[in-house]
């Protein structure tokens, strides 16, 4: 099942996609259908994949399975048509570089709000799945999906990587997509930017701004409004916008063992760049962020632990400040880091898609009730280290 896919040349400007409720598209009754999740990403040599590589199996096929950029907004405007309550699709306040329309879903209209963010690594594209199924759940009938609407103001943003996950673009080496990186071939000869990938273009988590400016580039000293990066830009804008008490931001990472060679089916952390706190003055305030971070971590190891699938271990600590879970907690959000395991079979995705589903839909349902703020910190307090990298046992 192909979808037009329509793109137009970097730099140009020129919007690559104009919204229209009424189109549809062919085959949208099969994406519809939930379809078991395949995987596949390109297996290019990219030093700044780790821990994420390497990725297996590029199939077509299988990554067919996952909903094309033209399909991703389809299924989304299906959903808005029957949603129960309040239930807005918009586009982030900035395209793409290739002109793309990165599509936000705003569910509910309480008076706390939640950010949910995926795929910001072209790559680590199940998790939008995972997205749209909870897009789905919650602009339901259920009185779970009621109360939380009534409660929250819940923002999703299924896919922030719109280009790197399927734009029709190679980078400088001939590369296709699916990559980590956005798209953004300007630097072509070192010295480039940090986290950037020569002749493709940027680590997009590494440029959330956290100083006042959401165009703040993080790698230059003082305030500027240089900031390459416009998803990680939009994020910020929508954070300015939505001031979030509580941020998730969703990826993948490779397969891993525990120390019982048991494979880990994700990994999960909250904010500690704990230094940039102290510089910045506001080591109080970070400190009581992550407390916040934790007990919302603790809600999801709770709810996973009842699912025997669910295996999850606590993130290597990366105190990189431009992070999205760093960047959102300087800046006083409870934020966390949801990393699924990745580059697997169809039919392990379907497991991996639900998880990252079950645990964000666990935190809703705590920030909703209320009980996020009195949870126990007990499952953090005994959560194992991530253990060693494993190939993956399917090829
Ligand atoms: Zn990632």
């Amino acid at each position: 099942m192909t979808a037009p896919r329509p793109t137009a040349p970097a730099g140009t400007g020129t919007p690559a996609r104009t919204r229209n409720p009424r189109t549809r598209i062919a085959g949208l009754a099969a994406v519809l259908a939930l379809a078991p999740i395949g995987v596949a990403a390109t297996a290019t040599a990219d030093p700044q994949t780790t821990p994420n590589g390497p990725w297996s199996g590029e199939n077509g096929s299988n990554l067919a399975a996952i909903h094309s950029y033209d399909q991703l907004w389809s299924t989304l405007e299906r959903i808005e048509q029957r949603a129960q309550g309040s239930f807005e699709l918009d586009s982030a306040p900035l395209r793409s570089n290739t002109g793309r329309e990165i599509p936000v879903v705003t569910i509910g209209d309480g008076p706390t709000p939640v950010m949910y963010i995926a795929n910001q690594h072209g790559n680590e594209f199940v998790v939008s799945e995972a997205m749209i199924n909870l897009i789905r759940s919650i602009s339901g009938n259920s009185s779970t999906a009621q109360a939380i609407r009534e409660q929250l103001t819940v923002t999703v943003v299924p896919r922030v990587n719109v280009d790197g996950f399927d734009a029709d673009v190679t980078d400088a080496s001939g590369a296709t997509t699916p990559w980590r990186q956005n798209y953004d071939p300007s630097c072509t000869e070192a010295p480039c930017d940090p986290f950037y990938a020569i002749g493709r273009g940027y680590d997009t988590n590494r440029y959330h701004s956290y100083s006042d400016s959401a165009y703040d580039h993080p790698y230059l000293p003082g305030d500027d409004d240089l900031n390459p990066v416009p998803e990680a830009v939009a994020m910020r804008l929508l954070w300015d916008e939505r001031r979030p008490e509580l941020v998730i931001d969703f990826h993948h990472q490779g397969s891993y063992v525990d120390e019982d060679g048991r494979l880990i089916t994700g990994s999960t952390m909250w904010p500690n760049a704990t230094a940039e706190a102290e510089r910045l003055g506001i080591a109080d305030e970070f400190a009581d962020t992550i407390t916040r971070s934790q007990r919302a971590v603790s809600v999801m190891l709770t709810e996973l632990d009842q699912y025997g699938y669910a295996n999850i271990t606590r993130y290597p600590n990366t105190s990189t400040p431009g992070i999205a879970r760093n960047a959102y907690g300087l800046l006083g959000s409870a934020s966390v880091l949801f990393e699924m395991r990745g580059g697997i079979d169809a039919k392990s995705n379907g497991y991996i898609a639900k998880t990252a589903e079950v645990a964000g839909m666990a935190v809703l349902e705590a920030v909703a009730d209320g009980s996020w703020e009195t949870t126990s910190l007990e499952p953090v307090e005994n959560i194992r280290e991530r253990g060693p990298f494993v190939s993956d046992p399917h090829e």
